[in-house]
């Protein structure tokens, strides 16, 4: 967690280091491609520079040659300490002439560039994400991030750190899961990586439930339930892993917060499309697959491939549609091991697959499975959304699909809701090498309180 903390809790930028990124953007935009191109740097301009470049330059083996050339005319204002980091880091006087600049141009030059105003781009975004939490909130930041390996990590501490945002509260769960926690940050791909996930929570709307807070729960979830399943977990190639966060952040990508039903009831243009069949699933990894198209790209041909026939399976197998047979095939899986004396492994490199797609199904309905006040703020948000769809049905003089805001027996819905998921989560508990006690308790835990008749009471737990 060191690096996040260091950019959420490290040094506040100073405003005029804000003018320098911008002007250092700038610069870089306006580089030409050839080698005799200069690029004037003041020392805050240069210290960023250095900082967003390091990985990049790092990962580029020959590489050097463009910041040699771009450190080659620096003005007087940069200070001494500066400009012997410039010698340290880059091999080459700063103030002597460039003896590269008289070469051809690299034909890697335009790529470099690109490279390294991501990396910029990447750095201040980062900076926008630490600079938007307020001091007296940062130490809840810290202390709700710490948890994040946890199944009962607590998102709305997060969201609340940075004032109900939840984009930049999905960016810090997702930053501390991929980059920190599953160390995809070493990854030579990790700017790609970066501009894909930045890409994909900006492509959800701004519905009630089914906005991009919901993705990175989802991720988060599939982490801790990983995180449960050490053996199966160890068992998956690193690619795999990724491909599933990946596949449970994206899952709902670009959702209207509308149902399948309501899509297909009302001739919606994603229910033509898609001939009616999971409308929804089938657009999310329409999209989700055409933002990942740059990490990808990044894997050997063969990957490819197998990466994104995972993710389009992962994301199809969260159609809830989907639900009872999943359960059945795998119930049907596990007793046919049981009658051949044996378990049904996680491990077992054929079941990764079906247990990926038992695992992100759990996770997209795993909020009642978390602690009650976590679980309380979800379920709000899910009640929400559908009643602003009975809402749009009431208008049309449609069958209300959904409960209404005026006609809604909560504890009955939720009971329900928790009965229907309930197998789900059983029957996964039976596979070799996988714990789903702590989910089944919390499950249980809340069927429990709405058994109550002053569950809502409860909600007392809610209020901060
Ligand atoms: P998804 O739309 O991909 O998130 O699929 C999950 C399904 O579970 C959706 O139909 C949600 O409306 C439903 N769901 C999740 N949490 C709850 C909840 N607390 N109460 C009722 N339905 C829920
Ligand atoms: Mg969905
Ligand atoms: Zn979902």
């Amino acid at each position: 967690m060191e690096y996040l903390y260091g950019l959420l809790f490290g040094t506040e930028p100073k405003q005029s280091d804000a003018d320098a990124r911008t002007a250092l953007h700038a610069k870089l935009d306006a580089l030409p491609d050839d080698r005799d191109a200069q690029i004037t740097l003041t020392a805050a301009e240069l210290r960023i520079l250095k900082e967003a470049t390091t990985t990049t330059r790092q990962k580029h083996g020959g590489g050097d040659e463009l910041f040699v050339r771009m450190h080659s005319n620096l003005t007087e204002d940069l200070d001494p300490s500066t400009a012997d980091a410039v010698v340290d880091a880059y091999g080459a006087s700063p103030l002597k002439p460039n003896p590269l600049a008289k070469r051809r141009p690299s034909p890697e030059t335009p790529q470099l560039r690109k490279a390294c105003k991501n990396a910029v781009a990447d750095l201040i975004s980062e900076r926008q994400l630490a600079s938007s939490v307020p001091k007296e909130r940062r130490k809840t930041l810290e202390m709700a991030l710490s948890e994040v390996n946890a199944w009962g990590f607590d998102v709305w501490s997060v969201v609340d750190a940075f004032q109900g945002d939840t984009l930049l509260a999905s960016r810090a769960i997702v930053d501390a899961v991929v980059f920190e926690a599953r160390g995809f940050r070493a990854a030579s791909t990790s700017h790609i990586l970066r501009q894909v996930v930045s890409k994909m929570l900006a492509s959800y709307q701004d519905v009630p439930y089914h906005n991009c807070l919901h993705g990175a729960d989802v991720l988060q979830a599939m982490h801790a339930l990983l995180n449960l399943a050490p053996t199966f977990d160890d068992a998956l190639d690193d690619d795999v892993v990724l491909v599933t966060l990946l596949a449970c952040l994206s899952h709902d990508v670009g959702h209207p917060g509308l149902t399948n039903n309501f899509l297909v009831e009302t001739g919606h243009e994603l229910a033509i499309r898609y001939n009616d069949a999971s409308p929804l699933e089938n657009m999310h990894a329409a999209v989700a697959l055409n933002l990942a198209k740059p990490y990808l790209r990044t894997r050997p041909p063969a990957d490819q491939k197998q990466n994104r026939a995972l993710w389009i399976g992962l994301l199809l197998a969260t159609d809830m549609k989907e639900h009872s047979q999943q359960i059945f095939e795998l119930e049907r899986a596990l007793s046919k091991s049981k009658e051949r004396g044996a378990t049904y492994e996680a491990c077992t490199p054929e079941h990764h697959v079906p247990c990926l797609k038992v695992f992100i199904h759990a996770c997209d309905v795993s909020n009642p499975a978390k602690p009650w006040a976590v679980y309380r703020r979800w379920t709000a948000l899910v009640m929400e959304e559908f009643w602003r769809q009975a809402e749009l049905e009431r208008e049309r003089g449609l069958p209300l699909t959904v409960p209404a805001r005026d006609a809604t027996d909560l504890a009955q819905f939720q009971k329900g809701f928790i009965a229907f998921i309930r197998p789900l989560f059983a029957a996964a508990d039976r596979i070799g090498g996988v714990d789903m006690s702590l989910p089944l308790e919390r499950l249980d835990d809340t069927a429990r309180r709405w058994q109550s008749p002053r569950a809502e009471a409860y909600d007392d737990d809610v209020r901060e």
